[in-house]
């Protein structure tokens, strides 16, 4: 069985010094993220990290020395030999090694943690008349969006001095720690995986590198929107982080209610006021349209509610071409007044209908 020496490469009698040199060499050649997916190196780290771990401590190197394990067994009592990796130091260590954007590792590491990602959707509201809904519109559209503070340029550093190598991580973004033989990468806890600090934070942005901004884009809006109906602006939405495309704007109608229609799909129902006997005989009646009155026939016989339809008056439609229509609900006027000649008439008819 080779000693924890041989793991290191250095004699028996090796002082703090040479252990440590030969541990950085070591380290780096077999770190993993010198190796990404080496088994073998992944291994020959642990071990070196195990031997340094043990050798670098003058008490667990004497009972090392002593016992020739680091099992614990015919250790004097328990925990003499405890070989639990304390490595609090080892990120600050393996951090000078591979931080800094210096190795192979420092740049892995920078890689994974600037991950393009895709902006967010903004969503907002504008509001129309209907008059606007059925003709289109251009509306202008405020949104408030994340952007670059113009103070740092977004670096969140007080203009003038720049973000720092976290001393914590040195850069690496990382910290290992290790239980038992397990080494873990954690987000460093000090920078949040950045590997850098601000030591002097904006005073615009408080170090954010960010803030909100109103932008005004000017909207198409085609004819036939109803309330509701989403437009989408591609990229118009929050900016992209780390080279990933911008989101969505996302414009939302909101059509005010006329007075004089009420929208189905693509159809305008309106009221029409029909008088009595106009329902009764038929005749014709003016019908307001969004392109102007017309002149619509009422079929004798009209029952109130009757809903007669006048092809392609409605609105325009938003898939293809061509308008809906508009539905005349006819209105039985019943006269609330009448006059002497009228009300002759009306006794007339009613001695016939009973
Ligand atoms: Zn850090
Ligand atoms: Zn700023």
């Amino acid at each position: 069985m080779s000693s924890l020496y041989d793991t290191l490469g250095v004699k028996k009698g090796a002082s703090q010094d040479e252990i440590k040199k030969a541990y950085r060499k070591l380290a780096r050649q077999h770190h993993p993220d010198a190796n990404p997916g080496d088994k073998a190196a992944e291994e020959r780290f642990k071990q070196v990290q195990h031997a340094y771990d043990v050798l670098s401590d003058d008490d667990k190197r004497k009972a090392y020395d002593r016992f020739g394990t680091t099992n614990g067994r015919g250790a004097p009592g328990p925990g003499g030999v405890d070989v639990d990796f304390d490595l609090g130091d080892l990120g600050d260590f393996l951090g000078g090694i591979f931080g800094g954007g210096g190795g192979a590792g420092g740049r892995g590491a920078r890689a994974r943690r600037t991950q393009a990602a895709r902006g967010a959707d903004v969503e907002t509201e504008v509001r129309l008349s209907f008059e606007d809904s059925l003709r289109g519109a251009e509306a202008k559209v405020p949104v408030e969006l994340t952007v670059a503070c113009s103070e740092c340029g977004g670096t969140g550093a007080q203009p003038g001095t720049a973000p720092v190598i976290c001393p914590e991580c040195n850069g690496r973004g990382v910290r290992a720690e290790s239980q038992g033989l397990f080494a873990l990468s954690q987000p460093c806890p000090r920078c949040r995986g950045n590997g850098t600090v601000i030591e002097q934070p904006c005073p615009k942005c408080k170090g954010s590198g960010s803030e909100r901004r109103l932008r005004t884009y000017t909207v198409k809006i085609k004819p036939g929107v109803k309330d509701g109906t989403k437009i989408r602006l591609k990229g118009k939405g929050e900016a992209g982080a780390h080279g990933g495309p911008n989101g969505d704007l996302i414009v939302v109608t909101r059509v005010e209610p006329s007075p004089t229609y009420e929208r189905r799909g693509d159809d305008l129902v309106v009221q029409v006021p029909v008088s009595f006997p106009t329902a009764a005989l038929g005749g014709k009646v003016e019908v307001p349209t969004p392109e102007g009155a017309v002149s619509l026939k009422i079929p004798a016989g009209s029952e109130d509610g009757k809903l007669l339809r006048i092809k392609g008056r409605g609105a325009p439609k938003l898939s293809g071409s061509g308008k809906g229509d508009v539905l005349a609900r006819v209105r039985i006027q019943v006269p609330k007044r009448v006059n002497k000649k009228e009300r002759e008439l009306l006794e007339e008819l009613q001695k016939v209908v009973g």
